[in-house]
């Protein structure tokens, strides 16, 4: 059975980086019809913070993942212990004396010596022994090989390689040792991260197979870079998943971008879908540009194909149904929804929206609210005294009688302008589908607030 397993350290609320590695593990575990396992690891990190597990807990039910197993790294401290015994009983840990001081001091030197940084084995045997070494895994010296499931072919020489710290000198285990550890003992059988891990996996394959395990398959998906080129972070605006949320992103539109990314073809649908069509092997092993523009497309699209019932109960409440489907193709974050409906059904709208009148003049509202009234556009109720209603086409008939009250005007200026004064926006829902959902009284009262505004006295 496919067991794979998402490791967070609780250091922070998840970002975008994260959310990939989790998706990609749990896409794979449910196409295989496999577990999913969340490990915590909570050893190796002196940021890590109990409080943060709920919220990585909260953040991946966010998104919609859920997981079949669930342990902290540090529940896990006997049998790391004990994994220690077993590497020192085959002869292949050694202690070492030397000080952080020390080791600082060879590393600049073998750096100025134009050699790479590594361990230096025969270097650590010349320091004095006393009571408290650390302890390093001896590497074999040999190529390590593996068939990555996304990277192809892969070959370590581990010649290249410092020997692995797994005992700290205050006892605790490292990181390294704890994880193969855990993968061991949860009988991992594939391990999915990023590819800033493949320096890992050969030597986790070396301590794997003096431990006598099974060697899980190896998947490293390539990084995430930002618009510059560089890893995707903090710097290059990735926000945590609790920001993008309060932002108005939604979980299933992250989830479809980070999958997207690395992938020619595009994907669609909700978890279940997209995980009856996933494979690894789609995936490229190129460094792929991510931005949240990617999700913005993703979630667009979205908002596209929702009917006003599959909106959540308070984005429903938020907005009128007949309008929804008029407005849903322009729609990105969540507030969107809010806002189109205060376009359409807010008299004093425009006054407080800071909308740029800077193209209109005093003259063409005068001319728009002329040709409002001459009757082709809207007409008077007769059971309603007074009140306005459109007549048919209302959008095509007024840009027409304007035209016709000032034959110099452009069509394309008039309607542009319109919408601007309407919506103080340059794009969004065609103007024909969108002013017959606009009350006549609302458009007058903006139409002749802009020409007040105008002339100066609002
Ligand atoms: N805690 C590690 C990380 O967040 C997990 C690495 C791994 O997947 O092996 O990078």
């Amino acid at each position: 059975m496919v067991r794979v397993r998402f490791a967070p350290s609780p250091t922070g609320r998840l970002h975008l980086g994260n959310a990939r590695t989790a998706v990609l593990n749990a896409l794979f575990a449910a196409h295989h019809g496999g577990a999913f396992v969340l490990r915590i690891d909570d050893t190796d990190d002196a940021r890590c913070r109990p409080e943060y597990v709920q919220d990585i807990q909260q953040d991946l039910r966010w998104l919609g993942l859920s997981w079949d197993e669930e342990f902290t790294q540090s529940s896990n401290v006997e049998n790391h212990r004990i994994l220690f015994q077993t590497l020192k009983d085959s002869g292949r840990l050694y202690p070492c004396f030397e000080t952080s001081e020390q080791l600082a001091i060879w590393r600049e030197q073998q750096l100025s010596a134009h050699l790479p940084p590594r361990y230096d084995r025969e270097k650590g045997k010349s320091v004095p022994e006393h009571d408290h070494p650390y302890w390093r895994f001896a590497l074999s010296e040999k190529e390590v090989q593996w068939h990555d499931l996304i990277q192809g072919p892969m070959v370590c020489d581990t010649r290249h390689l410092s020997d692995p710290v797994v005992m700290r000198q205050d006892g605790t285990m490292s990181y390294v040792l704890a994880s193969v550890m855990d993968d061991v003992d949860r009988r991992i059988t594939h391990i999915i991260r990023g590819a800033d891990h493949l320096t890992n996996t050969a030597i986790q394959i070396e301590m794997m197979h003096a431990l006598g395990a099974n060697i899980p398959c190896w998947a490293h998906f390539p990084l995430m870079l930002d618009q510059n080129g560089d890893k995707f972070s903090k710097r290059s605006g990735s926000k945590t998943l609790r920001e993008l949320k309060e932002d108005g992103w939604l979980p299933l539109a992250i989830v479809q971008a980070v999958a997207q990314l690395g992938l020619s073809h595009q994907i669609s649908g909700d978890f279940a879908h997209m995980a009856s069509h996933f494979s690894l092997s789609e995936y490229s092993k190129s460094n792929g540009k991510f931005s949240i523009d990617d999700v913005a497309i993703v979630q667009s699209r979205l908002w596209a194909h929702m009917a006003h019932g599959d909106l959540s109960p308070d984005l429903q409440g938020s907005i009128d149904s007949g309008l929804w489907p008029v407005v849903r193709n322009n729609i990105v974050l969540a507030g969107d929804i809010a806002r189109w409906q205060q376009i359409c059904t807010d008299p004093h709208w425009v006054a407080h929206d800071g909308m740029d009148c800077s193209n209109v003049s005093q003259n063409f509202c005068t001319t728009a609210i002329n040709a409002l009234k001459t009757g082709v556009v809207c007409k008077q109720s007769i059971e309603n005294s007074g009140e306005l209603l459109w007549q048919t086409d209302p959008w095509h008939h007024w840009v027409d009688a304007i035209m016709v009250i000032d034959p110099n005007l452009k069509k394309g200026v008039v309607a542009r302008t319109l919408r601007m004064m309407l919506t103080a926006r340059t794009g969004g829902p065609k103007m024909e589908d969108l002013l017959p959902l606009l009350p006549p009284k609302i458009v007058l009262c903006r139409l002749e607030r802009m020409h007040d505004v105008l002339l100066g006295q609002p």
